[in-house]
Formats: structure tokens, C-alpha cells, sequence
């Protein structure tokens, strides 16, 4: 099985503070207690990444028959322990550390299929960290044959908006650093993602799917996709950034969506500013195509191309990256 590439993004993982944010994210926790409720009492339940535990724990009071959370890092495994120790669910839990690719079941379940997986492997704009390849890699080994996937569907949509002061600030701002024309860093700035929150006011246009996972079957080739767009303007205004959100839902309807109407949740939305904004009157339809991949050197980034057909028929491309 093949092992990330850039196992050093794991790091960030190993410090209380993204714990905290995950932790904290409402939306977040509701959606996975309520899933993990409705549907593991009995179950053999594999935890892929399981950081500081919540999931398993949530899993083992739901009744769980047994529990294996495997997490990377040691030290987080060891508070895992320390926690189900303390809250009396040491004998229903077994924590494994280190890479789920490499890890083997324990021996009281070795030569066994799991019923449900349950992991949080969402990143920015859903598919950024490519931690799903970990979770396909280990529902490719140990999930039974009519196991369940928590979440067991995850969309991504992208949207048109209108921001006009961040796009002037984008334009403007290297024209004058102290006094020195530094627009030859102009380029970044349109290049990379920004994390935020959107404003509903804001959007101009409806929505398109570019992915819609099916957690049972979906392959890691398929996190790599060209899919068209089709954007139809509401009300006249000018699109300034394409801002993508996503949502997953789990078996019994709970869905957990980053849409920009919804509660914000720590992953807020993905924005991508273009470099020439597309001005449309309510009808419009702004059409195109977006090519999703991974980083390629690092493969937990995101390279995105988006391109537009625009009015008079030329087409542009801009290209964009997710990379912290
Ligand atoms: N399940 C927890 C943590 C989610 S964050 C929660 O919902 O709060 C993802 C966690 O998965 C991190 O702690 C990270 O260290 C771990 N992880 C990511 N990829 C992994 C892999 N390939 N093998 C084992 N652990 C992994």
C-alpha cells in the first residue's frame, strides 16, 4: 500500500491548538455524534485518524462492539488511551500508532473486515491534505463487503461572488511597497487560495457540482477530475472570486455542509480570485471547465485550472493552488 509522500504534513497534527479548532467546529461534532449514534451500536468500528479520539469514543458509548482508532502520531494515541481509560471505555477501545497504510488490526480481530469506518478526513475545499487516500486505503483492506463509510458521500461545489475591495486590494497592492513597483509578485497573489468566510450577500450565482464522491466506491484516481461548470447569474453584478464549499452526509440523512448560507464551520470557504472579473446580467450563464489535482511535488496540495468562456468568445485560464 502505498504511504504519503509528504508524511511531514502530519505534523501539523502533533499540537493542541487544530485539535481545539476541531474540536469547537459545532456543525462539525453534531454531524459526526449524530451519525456515529445512529448507526454503530453492535459494530466493529475502525477510526482512521483518529487524533484525539472523539470519533471512538463517540463510537464506543453508541455501543460499538469494538473500536480500533488508529492515529499517527504516539503521543496523541497515548492521550487516547489516557481518555478511554478515564471515561471507563478502555476495554471497548484499542488505539493503534502510525500510519494507517501500515497498520495491521489487532490480533483479536487479525484476518477480520471492519462494518464501519468512520474517519475526519476533510480538508480545505474537501480534498485538500489528500487524507481521503488513506481513508480508500484502508476501506480497500478491512472494510466487509456490505461495511458502511461515515461520511458516505462528499460534494464540492463552486459558486460565483462578487468582492470587488479584495480584488482591487489584490490588483493595487504591490504597485507601491514603499515606494518600489513590486508587481512582479502580482501573480501570487491571484494564484493562491484564500480561507474565509463568504458573505451570502455576496453571491451572484448558482451553484455547480464539480465532484460528487461515493465514499463506497470512489478510487484515489478519481480525486483528480476535469468537470464543467455552469454558472447562471441571479442578478446583475460582477464575479470577482469562484468560491468553493462542499458538504458530506452520512447514512440516515445527517449532512454536514460548508455552504456559504449555512453556520460557518472551521473550514469556511475556498476562494479564488480571477485575474480579470466576469461582469454578467441576471440570465447570464458564465460557462467553463475546472481541472482538479493534486500538488506535484506535494501531493496534499491542490493545483486548480479554471477556464471561462468569456463574452465574445476567447477563453481565459487562470490557474490557482491550495498550498500552506
Ligand atoms: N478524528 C479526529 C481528528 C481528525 S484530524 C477528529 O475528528 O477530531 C486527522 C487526524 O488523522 C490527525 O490527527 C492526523 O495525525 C491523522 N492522520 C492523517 N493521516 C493519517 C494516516 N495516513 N495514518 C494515521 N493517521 C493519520
Amino acid at each position: 500500500v502505498a504511504v504519503p509522500v509528504d508524511e511531514y504534513q502530519l505534523t501539523g497534527y502533533a499540537k493542541a491548538g487544530i485539535h481545539e479548532t476541531m474540536l469547537s467546529d459545532r456543525p462539525r461534532m453534531r454531524a459526526y455524534r449524530t451519525a456515529i449514534a445512529a448507526n454503530v451500536r453492535d459494530k466493529v468500528v475502525l477510526d482512521v485518524g483518529a487524533g484525539t479520539g472523539i470519533l471512538s469514543l463517540w463510537a464506543a458509548r453508541a455501543g460499538a462492539r469494538h473500536v480500533v482508532a488508529i492515529e499517527y502520531h504516539e503521543p496523541l494515541a497515548a492521550k487516547i488511551r489516557e481518555t478511554a481509560r478515564r471515561n471507563g471505555l478502555a476495554t471497548k477501545i484499542t488505539v493503534l500508532s502510525g500510519l494507517v497504510e501500515r497498520a495491521e488490526l489487532p490480533v483479536h480481530l487479525a484476518g477480520q473486515k471492519v462494518d464501519v469506518i468512520v474517519s475526519e478526513w476533510i480538508g480545505y475545499a474537501l480534498l485538500y491534505e489528500a487524507m481521503l487516500d488513506s481513508v480508500i486505503a484502508a476501506r480497500d483492506r478491512w472494510l466487509a463487503p456490505d461495511g458502511l463509510m461515515l461520511p458516505g458521500r462528499a460534494r464540492l461545489h463552486v459558486v460565483g461572488a462578487a468582492d470587488p475591495l479584495n480584488h482591487k486590494n489584490k490588483r493595487e497592492f504591490w504597485e507601491d511597497i514603499y515606494g518600489f513597483d513590486m508587481t512582479a509578485y502580482r501573480p501570487w497573489t491571484f494564484r493562491e487560495a484564500a480561507i474565509a468566510v463568504s458573505l451570502p450577500e455576496n453571491i451572484l450565482t448558482t451553484a455547480s457540482t464539480v465532484a460528487d464522491l461515493d465514499m463506497r466506491n470512489v478510487t484515489v484516481g478519481e480525486l483528480e477530475f476535469g468537470a464543467p461548470i455552469e454558472l447562471a447569474f441571479e442578478r446583475d453584478g460582477t464575479v470577482d472570486v469562484l468560491t468553493f464549499f462542499f458538504d458530506v452526509s452520512f447514512e440516515g440523512g445527517t449532512v454536514l455542509t460548508t455552504a456559504p448560507e449555512a453556520p460557518a464551520t472551521h473550514w469556511q470557504q475556498t476562494h479564488f480570485y480571477l485575474r480579470t472579473p466576469f461582469a454578467g446580467r441576471a440570465g447570464d450563464v458564465m460557462r467553463g471547465r475546472v481541472i482538479w489535482a493534486k500538488g506535484q511535488t506535494r501531493k496534499r496540495e491542490v493545483a486548480l485550472t479554471v477556464s471561462l468562456l468569456r463574452p465574445g468568445g476567447k477563453t481565459s485560464t487562470d490557474h490557482f493552488a491550495i498550498e500552506f
